[in-house]
């Protein structure tokens, strides 16, 4: 029996947890934000712009929220993100590395600039945030968890968005690599692949009748993903219930890959 059916604790309650969410401002984020708060876990949310929106969401669930600004085109403030929650609340417990940007462009035409912008967001700092956030974990001698958020086109090539398809590649990559160095320090790297949601992220593709179509007649359950189909995979693997899930990219994806 697991120490958590033993104690008869919820597996799936987050109380007395403390998550870091980037990107927490909008779409996927901020419904990961409100999820895990609904959960009970105290939630930091990450973002360039106001996070007033999550924050008044998160709090109406009745657990405590912070803002704190920052932009993840470089890896500056990856230290201090984690030392502000780490402050706030005396421990960090969750990592939600979902800040991401999309640029599109045919592959003969792309650019150095889109590459570097995508990658650097996407990749670099999720990396550098995720080993932050080790850092405590180890420190602290709890460990933790990490949840990536990848793709289909983690899984897939896609087209026009080369940059995009690399650095959700690599995001499946350094999960399962981060899952091998950590598993044994009682770290949980794990990623959340989202199939196709109703986000800024995929409003070019929507407005684009053709994609559009193609898209959502391939897509088994008949509609677009919205952002809070995908809170039951992030409580679950912020939660003891996963403690023996590491290096998994979990689909959410309406039964896209199933196809
Ligand atoms: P979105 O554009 O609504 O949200 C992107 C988030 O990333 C925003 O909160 C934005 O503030 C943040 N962000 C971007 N650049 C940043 C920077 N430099 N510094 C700090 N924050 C920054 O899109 P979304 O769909 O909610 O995307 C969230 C994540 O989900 C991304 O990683 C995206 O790649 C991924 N994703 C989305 C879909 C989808 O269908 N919408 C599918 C698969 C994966």
């Amino acid at each position: 029996m697991s120490a958590t059916a033993a104690s008869g604790r919820n597996p799936f309650d987050l109380g007395g947890l403390t998550a870091i969410v980037t990107g927490a401002n909008t779409g996927l984020g901020q419904a990961i934000a409100v999820a895990l708060a609904e959960a009970g876990s105290a939630v930091a949310g990450i973002a360039r712009s106001s996070l007033d929106e999550t924050a008044a969401l998160v709090e109406r669930t009745g657990s405590p929220f912070l803002a704190i600004q920052a932009d993840l085109s470089t890896i500056e403030p990856v230290e201090r993100i984690v030392e502000a929650a780490q402050a706030w609340r005396g421990s960090v417990d969750v990592l939600v590395n979902n800040a991401g940007i999309i640029r599109r462009a045919d592959s003969l035409d792309y650019t150095e600039a889109d590459w570097d912008a995508v990658m650097d967001v996407n990749l670099k700092s999720a990396f550098f945030l995720a080993q932050a956030a080790a850092r405590r974990f180890v420190a602290s001698g709890r460990g933790g968890k990490i949840i990536n958020i990848a793709s289909m086109l983690s899984f897939q090539g896609g087209i026009r968005v080369p940059a995009y398809t690399a650095s959700k590649s690599g995001i499946a990559g350094i999960t399962r690599l981060l899952a091998c160095e950590w598993a044994q320090k009682g770290i949980n790297v794990n990623a959340i692949a989202p199939g196709y949601f109703a986000t800024n992220n995929t409003e070019a593709l929507r407005d684009d009748p053709k994609r559009s179509a193609e898209i959502l007649g391939r897509i088994p359950a008949g509609r677009w993903g919205q952002p809070s189909d995908l809170g039951g995979a992030a409580v679950f693997l912020a939660s003891a219930a996963s403690d023996y899930v590491h290096g998994v990219v979990l689909p959410v994806d309406g039964g896209w890959l199933a196809r």
